[in-house]
């Protein structure tokens, strides 16, 4: 695992800027200057063969009062008292209706926008038993795609 991410000397600096900003592309302007690398891209929403993602992505953004905004897909995402910055910037974009995932958990589909969970997830997700997949195999595509 790389050191890239985690908290710089000047974290607390960083943390008291962050409180100034007013937007959030002004968060993704100071995460971008702090870790130029870590946002790789954003999907628009989850593959509708998935559709209890997009509901619990859409409920908690009810509670918070927020638009769903993008899946934003980074290149780590550590949750240890070495990434603490790390966790302040996701928490963040979570509140204001992101998703924030690696690609550990996330795949974009071949053909469109659409978010799928990675084949990990999947194994994860079938073998939990809590959910009813209408797929039964992991693909690199959503079924209509
Ligand atoms: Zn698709």
């Amino acid at each position: 695992m790389s050191d890239k991410y985690q908290d710089p000397e000047n974290v607390d600096e960083i943390i008291e800027e962050l409180k100034s900003v007013k937007n959030i592309e002004g968060v993704v302007d100071l995460i971008k200057r702090v870790y130029p690398t870590w946002i790789l891209y954003y999907l628009r929403k989850y593959s509708e063969d998935y559709p209890h993602l997009q509901s619990n992505w859409e409920f908690y953004c009810t509670k918070q009062k927020v638009k769903p905004a993008h899946i934003m897909i980074v290149e780590e995402f550590l949750r240890d008292d070495k990434h603490k910055l790390i966790g302040v910037f996701a928490e963040l974009f979570t509140i204001c209706g992101f998703i924030v995932r690696s690609p550990k958990d996330i795949y974009p589909c071949d053909n469109c926008d659409c978010a799928l969970p990675s084949p990990e997830r999947f194994i994860q997700m079938k073998e939990s038993g809590n959910i009813k997949l209408s797929i039964n195999e992991w693909s690199s595509k959503c079924s209509k795609c």
